[in-house]
Parts: C-alpha cells; structure tokens; sequence
C-alpha cells in the first residue's frame, strides 16, 4: 500500500482534481490524503477570528464568498447534473454549520470545527467526481481514526488499531480517500495537526499501517536547497536523508510539515516529494541514505523570540540552567536554541502565548532581556559540524551581518544561528552565493 498526499494547490481548482484521476486510478493499491483547496484554511482562518471577535456580521460575508468560490468549482467539475445537485446539497450543510456558530458561544472547540471543514469538503468533492468518472473508491472519514493522546501527540495505537479496522471492511478496495490536517483530540472532540498538517497526517497514517512508501505531492519539484520564496536561484535536491529533512522542516522548510518526517523515519518508510504539475520529474527522495556533499540545503523560521538571563548566580553555580528550563517546562514552551556564556543564558522560543508569565518568573533569577522578530536560518547538511572548513565558509559569507546567537555542535546535521529578521533576506542569498 502506497500513500499519496495531496496539498492545497493540487486540488485547487475542478481543473486540478480532474487532473487528479491521472496520478491516482490505477492499479496500486493506495490511500489518497488531501488537504483542503488552496485559500480555504485561510478563509476559514479569517471567519474564526471574525467570530472570536464578535464581528458576525463580517463573518457571515466571509462564508459567503468562500461559499460563491465553491459554487464555481461544483459548475465546472460535475458533468452529471446529479452529481452537481448531490454535490451542492452536501456542501449546504457544510456552510450551514459555518453559519450556525454565535459569536456569544464561540470557543476553541467551535473553531475547529470550523477549520476543519476544508478538508472535509476536498474530500467531498473529490469523492464525488471519482464516482461520477465510475472510478471505484471509498472515502474514509479520518475523523474516525486519526486522534492525539493526553501529550498532544499521534496515539499510534489507537490511529493502527482504527484504520485497520475501516479498512478490513473494503476487501478488495484499492482506492481510499481520506482527510489530511483533521482528528480528534485526546478527549475525543474535533482538532488538528497545525498549520500545514496534512503531511503530517499521511506519514502518521504511512506509519500506522507500514506502507511500502508515503508520497508528498505539492506544487514544486522537490525539496530546494534554500527557500525559493526568498531566495531566486535555488534547485531540488534529489535525495536527504530523514535526518536532514528532519532538521529543514522543523527549521522553516515550508514543504514540509516540521514533525512529518519522525513517523516515516522511525518506521523506516521512504518519502517521496513529487510535484503535481511535472508528474515525470524525479522529485526529492527522503529515506536513511543521503547524497554524497556536505552541505544540503538553508532553511528559515521566522517569529523567533530570544531570551537572555543574565545573573551573577549563574557563575560557577549548578541546578542554575536546570530552573531555567523548569519555568518552560511549567509552560509547555518549546525551546529551539540555547547558547551559554559564565553568566547569562540565551534561548529562543517561537511559542509566545504564556511569553509574559514566563519572563515574570525568570526575573527571579536575574535581568532579562527579550527581543522579537527575530529569525534562525539553519545550514543543514550531512556531519556538516564535524567536516572541515565549513564554519569557515558560512561564517565569512555572514561576514555583513550581525549574528545574534550562534548554535554549532548540537546536531551532526546542522548549523544555526539568530538574526534580526530584517537580515534574512540578505544573509539567506549570501549563503547561496557561497555555499551552492
Ligand atoms: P502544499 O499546499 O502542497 O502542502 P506548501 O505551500 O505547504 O504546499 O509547500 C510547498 C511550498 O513550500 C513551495 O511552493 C515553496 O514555495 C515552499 N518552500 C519553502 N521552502 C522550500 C524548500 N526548501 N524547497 C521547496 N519548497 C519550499
Ligand atoms: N489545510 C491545512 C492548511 O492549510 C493543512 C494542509 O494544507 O496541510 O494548513
Ligand atoms: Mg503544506
């Protein structure tokens, strides 16, 4: 069994799933995971916010212009008026269930249900067209399936355990579409994976039933060796191993949701990224073996925010970094990087929701300063901090910009340090220019 996800833009339009049937009806057996249609998650976004702010008014023009753009995709992809007509009914009580949710009694809980409705409708809709085209398939409801457990991760028990089941009872079936982003919290109600979580959602499932590959199908040819949205002259990479992957999406490569290589990686699945619009081009492979090189590729993650604590305590003193990091811990605040000097300690975190509480306490142990927009761009590559004269040569293409924070060492795989994000831009094309 295969698994091949689908992003935004590869169901973006009735022309593109259309286009869909090409890569998807044969005969390998293979579940399809599809994000919701490019721009949905946003407007859904948007009439969440609108809602959380009292405005329903807004909020109701809001469902109804996304509610016009569907329209449009229903007139063109059905040829069956039938279809047309189940399609529209069904998508009805999708924006009646936008439409239903008060400002009064609007919660978290009612916001995701609100943005999961995109890949529902994706799902839908797709679904829908396969069986006018007569191409036997079945729609599996990842509601059913895809839960986190009490620590916000994947249960893998539960998601093996459920998805084997839903399958058993299609023998023969060698098509299930299901939705990317969507599950089921710990307690049981509507959640999702984050932003961009559809991929993570088919490497969970890739895991979950051991599939023979997990294939990631965007709108670019394969993983770059530097963000094309910053930088202009960049190439894919043919092959990364899960490691470097690893590091690049949890350091900002967009293509990849930041934990969607672990499950793949630690079931030992390849993954593929293929791109939608130039089906024949190889792609990048992601798998345990890399390329022969040392450096692969610079990656970035904005909304960074450092923290320093500086404190004559801290001088010769033990236990002091320990109740540092207790104060995250207390606040399920990730770090991403530290760096130590005799009496300070820098630290960068991109969750700032409990920010304020978090600085209250640290001012028990010393002066704090916090500085944000900030940027990590990460070099990654393979045993990049143990071959020689590569700090050299990353160092002195930064030669122009100010460094704030430097990590180098902690991972075999990368290199990454702290700019002011006015400085990505410029500090992301120099290391193109010298290291490519
Ligand atoms: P999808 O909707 O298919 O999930 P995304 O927009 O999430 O697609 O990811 C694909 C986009 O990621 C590309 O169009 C590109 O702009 C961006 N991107 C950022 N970094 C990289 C990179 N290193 N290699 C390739 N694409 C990248
Ligand atoms: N639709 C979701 C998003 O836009 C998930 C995804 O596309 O992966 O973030
Ligand atoms: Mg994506």
């Amino acid at each position: 069994m295969k698994i091949l996800k689908f992003g935004g833009t590869s169901v973006g339009s009735a022309a593109r799933m259309k286009a869909l049937l090409k890569l998807i009806v044969n005969d390998d057996p293979k579940i399809v995971v599809l994000s919701a249609m490019s721009g949905t998650t946003n407007s859904l976004v948007e009439v969440a916010s609108l809602l959380r702010q009292k405005k329903q008014r807004e909020a109701a023009a809001a469902i109804v212009r996304l509610e016009e753009t569907y329209a449009a995709v229903v007139a063109e992809l059905y040829a069956q008026p039938e279809y047309a007509k189940e399609a529209s009914s069904r998508l009805k009580s999708h924006f009646d269930l936008l439409r239903s949710f008060s400002v009064e009694a609007f919660s978290i809980k009612e916001e995701r249900v609100v943005l999961s409705q995109g890949e529902l409708m994706s799902t839908m809709l797709q679904h829908l067209y396969l069986c006018e085209q007569q191409a036997p398939s079945v729609l599996l409801p990842a509601l059913s399936f895809m839960r986190k457990d009490q620590h916000d991760e994947p249960d893998m028990y539960f998601i093996r355990e459920m998805l084997s089941r839903e399958l058993a009872q299609h023998p023969g079936c060698k098509l299930f579409i299901t939705q990317g982003y969507v599950c089921r919290s710990f307690a049981g109600e509507v959640d999702n994976l984050k932003r961009g979580g559809s991929d993570y959602s088919a490497s969970i499932i890739g895991a979950a039933i051991g599939a023979e590959e997990v294939q990631i199908w965007t709108d670019i040819d394969g993983f770059h060796n530097n963000d094309p949205r910053v930088v202009s002259k960049t190439h894919s990479i043919s092959h990364l191993s899960f490691d470097e992957a690893s590091e690049l999406a949890y350091f900002g490569a967009k293509i990849l949701h930041p934990t969607c290589v672990i499950p793949v990686q630690e079931a030992k699945i390849p993954l593929w990224i293929k791109n939608t619009m130039e089906p024949a081009a190889f792609g990048t492979l992601i798998s345990a073996e890399t390329e022969p090189g040392v450096i692969k590729a610079v990656a970035a993650k904005d909304n960074i925010t450092a923290i320093k604590i500086k404190s004559g305590r801290m001088l010769l003193a033990y236990g002091f970094i320990r109740q540092i990091f207790e104060v995250f811990e207390d606040y399920k605040t990730p770090i991403d990087m530290i760096t130590t000097s005799e009496v300070a300690v820098s630290l960068t975190v991109d969750d700032t929701s409990n920010l304020d509480k978090i600085v209250d306490k640290l001012k028990h142990f010393g002066t704090v300063e916090v500085d944000s927009e900030m940027t990590i761009i990460c070099v990654v590559g393979n045993k990049i901090s143990e071959s020689k004269g590569v700090a050299a040569k990353i160092f002195s293409a930064l030669a122009h910009i100010p460094v704030r924070m430097i990590s180098f060492g902690g991972s075999r795989y990368n290199v990454s340090f702290l700019v002011d994000s006015a400085y990505k831009k410029p500090a992301m094309e120099a290391l193109n220019e010298a290291l490519f």
